[in-house]
């Protein structure tokens, strides 16, 4: 664009002005400007303004006197638009890393003041997170810079498509990433981010031509709990980063510990069960019930075992509840159907003495509309007689689920499949409830059994249980035999089968067939 010369083409500033605003990028500001500028004709002025085509125009005005008199103004007019884009450009790096294009530490630090001080203002929280990535240094390592760097682009790429408008991300150092949340509702908030960051950065990476798995971790600080300025908030979230490592990586934590533990412990495990099933990581250990009268085992439970990687054997008790709530608990409560029925089938075909399997329902799988046909479906494909299966149903779930679990007991009846109730006297249920249930077997739970002998009440309780389910000709289990002495008081109660560590712990499949080989429990 050449400048008009207002000497040539227009001699009126007000055509000069008129022209102008046609090409600025915001017209109104510019106009507002003149005006305000005419209404103080003593002033001067110096602005750059913005061209719709990107280029800046310098503007310097002020006023021409003659005698004491304004009588107009002078105007200079220039194309700064180099000197512009080298400010700006000079100014970026100075405040962004170059590698992700983040703003880099000095600028979060500047962003940080200003939104603590908005925070203090607004009553506000803040939060304040440190994230690294788990391992970086072997990807470096291994691969190459290259290929770090290109790692460290995609995660800061994804980073800020996770962040709302008013949220900042930027890069600290090396596979440090710095996050400033502002305007939460509550730590909640913060979680939520936290776990939605994780899950993102935790889908495949493709960098030179391989799929690459990398996990996070983030350390949160929160405003005001934390800390009242950036250096604090920094420090903690940083403390807190190594508390996230620590208790196993890809995981969150809050420098406030009571926010901590446990909702670290679930996510970390909750990310790894996503991948348990395929990479088989579960097993089943098989605990023996044992008919004490005649020294045979009866039955082998089986008893869900996940080796997890880094943590090592985690038992059902913390992972069910996570798999239960995210639904994994119905293919995998598939698969352990499935692998103890193809057990028992083999051992059956080994030739050992024939015995019962027994398979632990969740809450979750009696609600699955078609767990009947996959019941169905797995004793058919794995050839086991419906007669040797035996599903257990926790007194707890069956009192909140009494219509449907009692549907579900007719339908297993009739394929001919064993039912016990497990846990009983836990739940709330009174003995008179049994009768509704069409159960086969009744498993008195172990915490009953564990003071039999020194609280006559459990005594008395597990008498009145025994005596109940004998007329309604239930098979009795006591769970949880520890000692001798256990076991002859229930001896006495007239309750012969059991299970229990003296008899034998859950066993890996070798030491359980072994078991059966032998069959010398006593
Ligand atoms: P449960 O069905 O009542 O299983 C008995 C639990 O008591 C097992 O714990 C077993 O190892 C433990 N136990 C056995 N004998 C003794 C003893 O003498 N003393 C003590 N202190 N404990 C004993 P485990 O294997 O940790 O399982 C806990 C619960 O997890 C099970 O309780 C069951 O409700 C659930 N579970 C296990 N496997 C599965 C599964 O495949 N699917 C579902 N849905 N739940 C499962
Ligand atoms: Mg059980
Ligand atoms: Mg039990």
């Amino acid at each position: 664009m050449a400048i008009p010369n207002a000497d040539s083409v227009m001699r009126e500033e007000s055509q000069i002005f008129t022209y102008i605003s046609k090409l600025v990028k915001d017209p109104e500001r510019f106009s507002n400007r003149i005006q305000a500028l005419y209404a103080s004709p003593h002033s001067e002025s110096h602005d750059i303004v913005e061209l719709q085509d990107g280029r800046f125009l310098e503007g310097r005005s002020r006023p021409q006197q003659m005698h004491d008199q304004i009588i107009g103004r002078v105007w200079s007019l220039q194309d700064v638009t180099e000197r512009q884009l080298t400010e700006a450009r000079i100014r970026y790096q100075a405040s962004h890393d170059l590698l992700t294009n983040l703003p880099n530490r000095m600028m979060f630090s500047d962003r940080l003041s200003d939104a603590l001080f908005q925070a203090t203002q607004n009553r506000s929280l803040l939060a304040v997170m440190f994230l690294d990535l788990d391992r970086f240094k072997l990807i470096n390592d291994s691969l190459g810079h290259a290929a770090g760097d290109q790692l460290l682009q995609e995660v800061a790429q994804r980073l800020k498509d996770c962040l709302r408008e008013s949220d900042m991300v930027a890069r600290w150092a090396g596979d440090e990433f710095t996050l400033l949340l502002t305007n939460l509702y509550g730590i909640e908030d913060a979680t939520k981010i936290a776990q939605k960051i994780l899950a993102a950065l935790r889908l495949d990476y493709q960098l030179e031509g391989r799929t690459l798995h990398v996990s996070s971790s983030i350390g949160i600080a929160i405003y005001p709990a934390d800390g009242e300025d950036g250096e604090t908030l920094l420090k903690n979230a940083d403390a807190a980063l190594y508390r996230a490592k620590d208790g196993g990586r890809n995981g969150y934590s809050f420098y406030t510990s009571t926010l901590n533990s446990e909702a670290t412990e679930w996510l970390t495990l909750e990310n790894h069960l996503h991948y348990a099933l395929e990479r088989q990581e579960l097993m089943l250990y098989y605990q023996p019930q044992v008919d004490v009268v005649t020294g045979k085992v009866i039955q082998m439970e089986a008893l869900l075992r996940w080796q997890h990687p880094d943590i090592g054997i985690v038992a059902p008790g913390r992972f069910i509840p996570i798999a239960e709530e995210n639904g994994l608990i119905v293919p995998i409560g598939e698969w352990v159907l499935r692998t103890a029925c193809a057990q028992n089938f083999a051992w059956q075909s080994a030739g050992l003495p024939p015995v019962r399997v027994g398979v632990n329902l969740s809450a979750r799988q009696i609600r699955e509309p078609n767990l009947l046909e996959t019941i169905e479906r797995v004793l058919q494909e794995t050839e086991l007689h419906p007669r040797y299966l035996e599903l257990e149903i926790t007194e707890t779930i069956v009192m909140k689920n009494v219509d449907r679990t009692c549907m579900i007991l007719d339908e297993l009846h009739q394929m001919g499949v064993s039912t016990a109730m497990d846990d009983f006297g836990t739940g709330y249920s009174s003995l008179g409830y049994l009768k509704k249930f069409p159960f086969h077997t009744l498993k008195i739970d172990q915490s009953f059994v564990r003071d039999l002998n020194t609280d006559p009440n459990d005594k008395a309780i597990v008498a009145a249980i025994v005596a109940m389910g004998k007329v309604l000709n239930l098979q009795l289990v006591a769970e949880g035999v520890e000692t001798q002495a256990q076991k002859h008081s229930l001896l006495s109660l007239d309750c012969e089968v059991m299970q229990g560590y003296l008899f034998s712990r859950p066993l890996p499949i070798e030491a359980a067939t072994q078991l059966l080989a032998d069959q010398s429990i006593k």
